[in-house]
């Protein structure tokens, strides 16, 4: 597959180049990665990142609870810290808009579980806005500190490297078909596709062992898909990068969904999105203390010299998901 530059990743450039300002030494990594890094004391970096649910875009109101949407927020806002390698989550501000009919129990239901996961995490709640609104959103910016080490940043991956995934790969877009087709049955037989929509793992465990061991020569939070994380780091890095998954990556749950549905399960893996595992790259000399460390990571490709992203055997068509 050759990787296409939508008017989403034109956008993206465009803010990039537009808030490149020059001068600000304390500004150690500014748009373009998963977050921002900030010096913000001798040997201590500020680690800041935000994202956002919106309906219609990410979720449907018949299939979402206020407390999945809670918990969907502060994950994928908590997966973008850990993409950055050793950072610990510190605090985040939360802000919603609400259309005029948003039952009162809804909000309250929202922060209760809000609360309920920044405990779980260890992040307070800072702050945050409300207002109202034509479609439900629900925003987060969170940030974090780093340890002793450089963040992993989405700039480094070489030729020679091999290609890593920790965390799920297509549960999270096959739970999303599923709840998009209305199927209480499916639900019930699929639990874990659905939870993997709703709840994904991030991976602040596995980020902050690559960070601190220095494991990891780039890395990302996948959440857009596999063939889209490929294509993003061998943008910035410059850089050719293969994607090939073995059979070894394909969930238990996944593969019997796919069995159902008649699909290939390569399409999930490498097209789906909102899985939020980790995509890293690392010298191949050192696999052996990555198997060893982190037994749950699998090669799922390499990097070469060249441009561009490429799927190896998987003919299927591969749908990245574009905003705009
Ligand atoms: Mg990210």
């Amino acid at each position: 597959m050759k990787a296409k530059k939508g008017a989403e990743a034109r956008l993206i450039e465009h803010i990039e180049k537009t808030f490149r300002f020059p001068g600000d030494r304390r500004l150690l990594l500014g748009p373009g990665d998963d977050c921002a890094v900030l010096r913000h004391g001798a040997g201590r970096d500020l680690v800041i990142t935000t994202d956002e649910i919106v309906e219609g875009t990410h979720y449907l109101a018949r299939f979402a609870t206020p407390e999945d949407l809670a918990r969907k927020l502060t994950r994928i806002n908590l997966s973008d810290l850990a993409s950055m390698g050793d950072v610990r989550p510190v605090s985040c501000v939360v802000g919603s808009g609400l259309k005029k009919d948003t039952p009162p129990d809804f909000t309250r239901r929202f922060m209760r579980e809000l609360k309920k996961e920044a405990l779980r995490f260890g992040i307070s709640v800072a702050g945050g806005n409300l207002a109202g609104a034509r479609e439900n959103h629900f925003y987060m910016t969170v940030w974090g500190e780093t340890g002793g080490t450089q963040p992993v940043t989405r700039y480094g991956a070489k030729p020679g490297d091999l290609l890593f995934n920790v965390g799920p790969l297509g549960l999270a877009a096959a739970g999303l078909e599923i709840l998009m087709g209305g199927k209480a049955a499916l639900c019930k037989k699929f639990p874990g596709l659905v939870k993997a929509f709703w709840r994904p793992e991030p991976q602040l465990a596995a980020g902050a062992l690559l960070g601190r061991k220095e494991l990891a020569s780039a890395m990302l939070d996948n959440s857009d898909g596999l063939a889209r994380s490929a294509a993003i780091l061998a943008e910035l890095s410059r850089c050719r990068v293969i994607v090939s998954p073995g059979e070894g990556a394909c969930a238990r749950e996944l593969r019997a969904y796919c069995a159902a549905a008649g699909r290939p399960w390569r399409y999930y893996a490498i097209g789906g999105g909102e899985d939020y595992g980790l995509v890293f790259t690392a010298p191949a000399r050192k696999l052996g203390d990555i198997k060893r460390l982190l037994p749950a990571a699998l090669v799922v490709g390499r990097v070469e010299k060249g441009r561009g992203a490429a799927i190896e055997n998987f003919n299927g068509k591969v749908k990245s998901f574009e905003h705009f």
